[in-house]
Parts: C-alpha cells; structure tokens; sequence
C-alpha cells in the first residue's frame, strides 16, 4: 500500500464511531432496554470490528452510529429469537420424535405449569412432614392403571431399558431371541444397551424363529434374565414363531428368573376399538406374566418424555435401589404432566377425548376429510392461481416405535405448483408462522389433516 493509500484508510478508521459513543447515541436508549446493555456494547464492538476489518482491507466506508446500530440490531434480534417454536405436526407421522413426539392434553400442560411455577411436594411426604418417594406421586395411579404390583419412572423408555437390565443382570447373561435386537432411531440398540449396562447378551433362536426350548437350551447358571422386546419399527412376516407371552412366563417362573418385557410404545388402551391394529396393552402385559414391563411415556400414552418400569414389588424396589436411578430421574414439571396424564386414563373414554396423541389415531375419516375439504381452498388461496391444490386420500403411520408398518387410512390436501418445486413448497410451508411442517411424496406436498386439531390453526399460519 502506498504511503496516500494508507493516510486515507487511516483516515477512515479514525472517521469510525468509538463503542462508547454508539452506546451513548439517543437510539441506543431503546435498545439497551430491549436487549440489555451488555448484549448491545458486545454487538456494536463486533460490528464495528468488522468495519474496521473492511477498512483495513481497503473496502467499504466508514459506518455511522446509525449503521452500526442497525447492524448490531440484525444481530441481537437472531440472537434473541426463540429456538423452539409451536409447529403445526402435518407430517403423516402422528408422533414425531423430531416434532417432539406427543403433544399434552391441556391438564397435563396445566399440571406441568403449576409445578414449573411454584415449589411441589415431589418428594415431601404432606401427611408425616418428612422427605417421600419421588414415584410416590405416580405409582399408585400406575399400578391402578397397569395391574403391576409396584412401579418407577425414569428419564425415557431407553434409561428404563438400561436401568432395570443393570438392576437385574449385571455381569450375567440375559436371554433374548434373534429377532429381537432391535435398533430405535437415535441410536437405541439392544445390544448396546445391553453392553452398558454390564450384562451379558445371550441370543437365542433365528431372526425368524425362536422357539421356548432355544431359550431352553440357552439357559446355564450363569442367566439372569430373559428379555423379550417389541419390534417397534419393524415387523417379521412370513415363516415366523415367538413363544407367546405366557409360554415364556412359565418358563422364566420355572427357571427362576424374571422376564421382562421391553413395551416400547406401551399403550394403556386397546387400539383395536379405533379400527386398529391390536397392540399389546401394558396392562396385558403384566397379567400374561412379564415380571417387569418398560414404555415411554410420550408414544402412545401421549404424556411427558419418561420412562415407566411396572412390575414385581420385589424387582422394583431393587430398580429403585439402584444407584444409577438418581442420574436418570425425572424432574418435577416431568411427573406433574405424567400424573395429570394417568390420572385422565382412570376414565378410558376420557383418555380417547382428551389425549392429542389417541385423540388423532381415534379420528373418524370422515371428520380427516372435512377438515382437508375447509383446508384445501385456504391453501389454495394463499399460494395463488399457479397452484393446484386438491384433497386426496392418504397413509398416516402412527410413528415413534409405535404400530409398526400399520398403514392408519388419512386425507391429505396436496399442492403441485407450476412455480415452486415439492420441496420449494415444504420450505415455503416451514416459513410460515407457526411452521407447518408437510411430507413431500410422489412429487407432490402434502399435508396430512389428521393431527390437526382445529383448522383456525392452519389459517393463523397462513394468514
Ligand atoms: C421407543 C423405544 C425405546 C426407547 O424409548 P424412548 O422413550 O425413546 O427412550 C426402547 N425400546 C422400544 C421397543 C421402543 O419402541
């Protein structure tokens, strides 16, 4: 650089407000009390490094206090923006572990605020005025609602797996059939699972076939237990055999040790009233025999994240026992929701009305249809002539683990638009406020009408 070109960049840096009088300027006043006087000198510092950045590099002019607010501004209203947002679920999954799986009924979201609000007796026996047991404010709902003798709560189904396999066959062998080792999204492998918590994988049978005598010829001293898991996301078909439920009860009875029953989604009704597939409720569980019997608590049950260990009094009081429950504990607003959420199931039909997550699947198609029919043409109003917007019937799946590979018959009102690209739509939907989040299928955008509960809702995004 030339000795002129360097006294004129030296020239406009001094021709750079200081960070002082910036923050010291009239419009600074307002948005000092907005963001906070710390956030705004931090901001104002940086864009003005920038400036002098450019400078130096022999771009750009000096910024006014005006500018270098404005830019300052851009910045702290990204930073101040709220991450998690209300989404309108139009995906065709109706529980979404990325859309954060089940919504709550409004008196388990009341619950949860009471207790996020205030101080609660989460572990504060009222009667007697000393410390309690933190299931003490769920477990007899549990085993109201389950049949299981005792039960505990945890973090989500994946800590209860891992607790209850540590509790119960730490350095031992457990049993579990071939077509079993299951992998959940988000990186839920049985065997994993299994190796953290310091058991033993034994596998018995084929990927197809497991008979009881495999569980039979497996068995040695060394057993602790023997699992059984759901094949949440998958299913086996053709030339296939489990041992049922009761089968394998007996022989864990007569071998003397317990059998658990990893549910997965674990529902508490029986779907099959909705026109649904049979799902093995958790209730059945525990009375075919299962000594111990995990779910989540936001699949089907449509309550908190949690995870629910029902079973044998003598089993869960060595679950709870255990040192590794104090790292996978819930927090209070967690069991505020979760027994909001239990108590609605002491009334079934209740449940079916008021749990988002049942209340969807439950949906008659005709009432899927009449919504798509008052969706279709505020769609179709907001994207303009160059779109066609029709309603059409549709697949949704029940997602999360839960109904493997069950097609639940939906409607949809699909776009195909001679401007935007399926995907282009999906964006342009994601933009909206709140978000509505569709699937892009055989080239057309779709959004799936059964979870959504109210069509004014769909109109606020798209006003
Ligand atoms: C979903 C699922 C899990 C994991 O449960 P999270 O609540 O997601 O931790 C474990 N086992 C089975 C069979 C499942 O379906």
């Amino acid at each position: 650089m030339s000795e002129t070109a360097k006294d004129t960049v030296n020239e406009r840096l001094r021709g750079l407000p200081s960070v002082d009088s910036v923050l010291s300027s009239p419009p600074a006043a307002g948005l000092i009390g907005r963001y906070g006087r710390e956030r705004l000198a931090e901001a104002v510092r940086e864009t003005l490094g920038k400036a002098r950045e450019s400078l130096l590099a022999g771009e750009g002019a000096p910024a006014s206090v005006e500018e270098a607010l404005e830019a300052a501004t851009g910045a702290l209203e990204k930073l101040f923006r709220p991450r998690m947002r209300k989404v309108l679920n139009l995906t065709g999954v109706a529980i979404h572990t990325n859309l954060g799986r089940a919504a709550l009924a409004g008196e388990a979201a009341e619950a949860a605020r009471m207790a996020a609000l205030s101080c609660v007796n989460v572990e504060y026996d009222l009667e007697r005025g000393v410390r309690g047991d933190r299931d003490g404010i769920v477990e007899e709902l549990l085993t109201t609602l389950t049949g299981a003798e005792a039960a505990t709560v945890v973090n989500n189904n994946a800590a209860a797996v891992l607790l209850a396999l540590n509790t119960l066959a730490e350095g031992r062998e457990v049993l579990i059939s071939r077509g079993e080792l299951i992998e959940i999204g988000g990186s839920f492998r049985l065997p994993e699972v299994m190796a953290r918590s310091g058991c033993v994988m034994r596998e018995v049978g084929t990927t197809n076939k497991t008979r009881a005598n495999d569980y039979e010829n497996a068995f040695t001293e060394r057993t602790a237990l023997v699992l059984r898991a759901h094949t949440s996301n998958y299913r086996i078909v053709g030339f296939t055999s489990r041992p049922a439920l009761p089968e394998l009860a007996a022989f864990a009875k007569e071998k003397g040790v317990p059998l658990m029953e990893d549910l997965g989604s674990g529902t508490l009704v029986d779907l099959s009233a909705f026109g649904l597939p049979h799902e093995p409720t958790v209730q059945e569980t525990v009375r075919d025999g299962a000594d111990a019997v995990t779910f989540s608590g936001d699949k089907l049950l449509g309550g908190p994240q949690a995870g629910i260990i029902a079973g044998r009094a003598d089993i869960i009081k060595r679950i709870k026992s255990n040192h590794l429950k104090r790292a996978l504990r819930v927090d209070k607003m967690t069991l505020a929701a979760l027994e909001a959420t239990l108590r609605i199931y002491l009334d079934p039909e209740k449940a079916v009305e008021k749990i988002p997550a049942l209340r969807s699947l439950a949906k008659s198609l005709e009432d899927v249809r009449a919504m798509a029919e008052k969706a279709a043409p505020m769609v179709a109003g907001k994207l303009g002539g160059s779109a066609e917007v029709f309603v059409m019937d549709d697949v949704l799946r029940a997602g999360a683990g839960s109904l493997p590979e069950v097609d639940i018959p939906s409607v949809s009102v699909a776009v195909r638009d001679a401007r935007m690209s399926p995907g282009e739509l999906a964006e342009f939907f994601r933009r909206l406020d709140p978000p509505v989040i569709g699937r892009v299928e055989d080239d057309l955008f779709r959004l799936d009408m059964r979870c959504l509960d109210d069509v004014g809702e769909l109109a606020g995004a798209l006003a």
